[in-house]
């Protein structure tokens, strides 16, 4: 990819180069991929210690956070092949936790599950958008930062009960989803994943 950023040589720069360069539209694809896929690894989730984790709720006190415990240990868990965390609390019902870099940083996010409906038995996630794994998705509400959450108010989601939406969103293309650059099809996946789960804790922080 360097070769696309790097400043051609003076006697290379000639209008016909420029242009050559600019409208190759092989070059600008495989550009867009390559700062794409950089674009992933910037943004993976980071080594984080249980301290950590209590630290970055946006919409827990500090006394209901320090209780919070993962069901997996922080120091040998394989943070790097996710693009967000959650789970859901063993002890008490309909409650799980995501925790999604934004801006670089981790935020923890408390959620609350709502009662499945009969009449949706199945839905497109809004995080990995995944139209083959439409089971097991479920409506969430977050209790917004802030005054905005001491107010009673709330933000709502629809998203896979497991939050495994990291492995939805890496699956193999069909045919006639991504033939052509299964690849580019998946970064693209992971970068729209990473985009709605960022987009959902801006809303809940926006209590503040
Ligand atoms: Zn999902």
């Amino acid at each position: 990819m360097h070769r696309f950023v790097r400043p051609a040589p003076t006697s290379a720069r000639s209008p016909q180069h420029s242009a050559f360069r600019r409208q190759d539209p092989a070059l600008v694809r495989h550009h867009d991929r390559a700062a794409s896929r950089d674009q992933h690894r910037r943004m993976l989730m980071q080594e984080l210690t249980l301290t950590q984790l209590q630290k970055s709720f946006v919409n827990a006190s500090r006394r209901e956070a320090g209780l919070i415990k993962p069901p997996f240990d922080p120091d040998t868990f394989d943070w790097e092949s996710h693009d967000f965390v959650g789970w859901a609390d063993a002890k008490i019902p309909q409650r799980s936790y995501v925790f999604v870099p934004v801006d670089g940083e981790v935020r923890g996010v408390i959620l609350r599950a709502v009662p499945p409906s009969r009449s949706h038995r199945s839905a497109v996630c809004a995080w990995c958008e995944d139209v083959i794994a439409v089971q097991g998705i479920r409506m969430f509400t977050a209790k917004r930062a802030g005054d905005a959450g001491r107010r009673g108010n709330t933000v709502g989601t629809l998203v896979h009960e497991l939050f495994d939406c990291s492995a939805h969103a890496r699956r193999e293309p069909t045919g006639w989803e991504g033939r052509d650059d299964p690849e580019a099809f998946v970064a693209k996946r992971v970068e729209k994943l990473r985009a709605n789960a960022e987009g959902f804790v801006r809303r809940v922080m926006d209590g503040k």
